[in-house]
């Protein structure tokens, strides 16, 4: 039976193209956004993968979303949780909303997502859950004490979950990508970019959104059943743990 694998924020950056790399892997594939219509129809057109629209940040949307996804395609046996925003700012002028609306996505969403669909991949003795972080919860990151506390909490949520996973035939990873080439990047300054980010990436370079599709890829795979609890870095060697 073909697996189906449902990607928040599946359908534009780093985001579409796992989608579409699942897809080409086999899998029946659903993906998730927030409210940019524009987009994901467009990426529907493309790709014919079909696309949901909720909020990850939001418990009970979750829940509805997924019982539909579920309804159209079957249960749901890979997860990516990949959804994820930056509301950038220094500590001393952060708000309170900026760090709420940043947590309640990168890292609840991360929960909200599991959540409703742990049970029945415990009961199905099979499941794949992968999480996209960032180099920016491994380091740290000035201007983003909000993004880099999500990020690093994402990797304990995956290395708790991954323990309790174990057992029941259930994989949990984390990627923390580096500096990937999509619109999150590209709306930094070109000068900052070229002058500051890319001379501290050895390899040279951004990275592409297809090199994380990759990874997680991989992670899905039958050939991963090993690896869980792990955290991967792609970050063309920016960051070296
Ligand atoms: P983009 O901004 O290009 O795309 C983000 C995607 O997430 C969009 O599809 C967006 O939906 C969706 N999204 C945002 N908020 C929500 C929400 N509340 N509920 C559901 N979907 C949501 O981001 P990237 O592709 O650059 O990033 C993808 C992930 O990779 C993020 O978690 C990011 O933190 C992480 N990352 C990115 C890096 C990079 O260099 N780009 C580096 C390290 C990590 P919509 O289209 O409707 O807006």
């Amino acid at each position: 039976m073909t697996k189906v694998a449902l990607v928040t924020g599946g359908s534009r950056g780093i985001g579409a193209a796992i989608s579409i790399g699942l897809k080409n892997a086999g899998y029946q594939v659903a993906a998730n956004y927030a409210g940019n219509d524009e987009a994901a129809q467009k990426f529907n057109v493309m790709t014919g993968i079909p696309v949901y629209k909720w909020s990850v940040a939001d418990y009970d949307a979750c829940a509805a979303g997924i019982q539909q996804v579920e309804a159209d395609l079957g249960p749901v046996s890979v997860l990516v949780n990949n959804a994820g925003i930056t509301r950038d700012a220094m500590f001393h002028k952060m708000t309170r909303e900026q760090w709420k609306e940043v947590v309640d996505t990168n890292l609840s969403g991360a929960f909200n997502m599991t959540h409703p669909l742990w049970v029945g991949m415990r009961d199905r003795k099979f499941g794949r859950v992968i999480t996209i972080s960032s180099i920016n919860g491994q380091k740290g990151q000035t201007g983003q004490v909000n993004y880099s506390a999500s990020k690093a909490g994402d990797i304990g949520f995956t290395k708790a979950l991954a323990q309790e996973g174990a057992r029941v035939g259930i994989t949990v990873n984390v990627i923390c990508p580096g500096y990937i080439a999509t619109e999150m990047v590209r709306a930094m300054d070109e000068k900052v970019l070229n002058e500051r980010v890319i001379p501290q990436i050895p390899v040279g370079r951004l990275g592409e959104p297809e090199e994380i599709a990759r990874c997680v890829v991989f992670l899905a795979s039958d050939d991963a059943g090993f690896i869980t609890g792990s955290t991967i870095s792609a970050n063309g060697g920016q960051y070296i743990t």
